[in-house]
């Protein structure tokens, strides 16, 4: 991909300025990319019915053409262009969730080009919240398909100074509004199915889903273990990674840390630079180490908020290894459990 320069535009993440907005939209309008923030990580746009702006976002991201990509609209009345036999379900989720991120796959209307989808007869469709998002989608006045705006198999794009990190000069503009809240990506529903299929945990949590669909079922190829409790080799693909090696514990709260600080310890002794993603209440117990630590923050959606970018501020460090615990498997512990477990390339160490 011949190099370019990435323009950007600085842009208030509460009242966005109608001049960059009309400019970012006339880039997309035109075929080109645009990355902007959504209220999980930062997206990088073409517009969905333009087969050649959305392989653009495939080349830009190094992403397999196997990989579908989520189209996102600013107003309901859009969901019968991009999506057919939409069930009464989809609306009552939309209704309750949108704009918000909660993702609802559903059968893809032809006017889409199948590589937004990954040739499937599928399509993933979210409405997100973000002033920016729904400024620029209103503008626009397409559907735009948006995958996170990272490098394929790195962490999501959480700032503009990461999605330019990754991919400066092979887009053409970043409205830069900020650090997103969220964090990690929207949860992905499945209703093509007899039943509801949460494929991925995200911002909306199981829980909440629940009280509209109570037997819903988590099928995500990359929460699924064996009866060892090890995970079945070939089903998780790396995800989400920095460039150290993620090495992910679990185990009960009283044994994760001695067992952590004993691999920091092996590790360095082997030359290795060791860094430590810990959430706040546990940073000190550390401080005797010499790590690189980074604060996860001390609540669930801190950590979530912060994730990303701390996987990338240790890559900036320098380090070999990073030792790493999940945070549970509700609410939002089950998204950074998900998130977690790809970076690690699907390998928990048990203790
Ligand atoms: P990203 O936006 O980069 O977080 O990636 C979007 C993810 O959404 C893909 O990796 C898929 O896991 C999922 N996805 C998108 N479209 C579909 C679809 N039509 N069916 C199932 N999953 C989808
Ligand atoms: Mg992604």
């Amino acid at each position: 991909m011949p190099d370019f320069t990435t323009r950007v535009l600085p842009i208030s993440p509460d009242s966005p300025q109608p001049e960059s907005i009309r400019e970012a939209a006339s880039i997309l309008a035109g075929g080109g990319l645009v990355a902007f923030p959504t209220e999980t990580v930062y997206g990088l746009g073409a517009n969905a019915l333009d087969a050649q702006a959305v392989a653009r976002i495939f080349a830009a991201k190094g992403r397999p053409a196997s990989d579908p990509i989520i189209v996102h609209l600013y107003d309901l009345a859009q969901l019968p262009t991009v999506a057919v036999n939409i069930p009464d379900l989809a609306y009552e989720l939309a209704q309750q969730f949108w704009p918000g991120p909660l993702t609802l796959v559903l059968q893809r209307n032809d006017n889409l080009p199948a590589n937004v989808s990954a040739g499937m007869a599928t399509v993933a469709v979210r409405m997100p919240s973000h002033p920016v998002a729904v400024a620029l989608l209103r503008a626009a006045d397409l559907p735009i398909a948006a995958p996170s705006a990272n490098r394929f198999a790195r962490p999501s794009a959480t700032t503009a100074a990461h999605v330019l990190e990754d991919l400066a000069g092979r887009i053409d503009c970043i409205l830069d509004g900020g650090a997103t809240v969220i964090g990690v990506e929207s949860t992905i529903l499945n209703l093509t199915k007899d039943q509801p299929v949460l494929l991925r945990p995200g911002g909306i949590t199981m829980e909440t889903l629940r009280n509209i669909i109570p037997d819903l079922q988590l099928v995500s190829k990359h929460l699924h273990e064996d009866e060892q409790g090890i995970e079945a080799p070939g089903m998780l693909y790396k995800h989400y990674s920095p460039r150290a090696e993620l090495q992910l514990f679990n185990g009960a709260a009283d044994v994760l840390l001695p067992a952590m600080r004993i691999r920091a310890i092996e590790q360095i002794e082997r030359g290795k630079r060791v860094g430590f993603l810990l959430p706040d209440s546990e940073v000190a117990s550390v401080s005797d180490l010499p790590v690189e630590t980074v604060n996860l923050g001390a609540t669930e959606s801190e950590v979530s908020h912060n994730l990303f970018s701390a996987m990338r501020s240790l890559d900036q460090a320098g380090v070999d290894v990073i030792l790493v615990h999940g945070f549970g498997q509700s609410g939002l512990g089950l998204a950074l459990w998900d998130r977690l477990l790809r970076a690690a390339e699907g390998h928990i160490i048990e203790v």
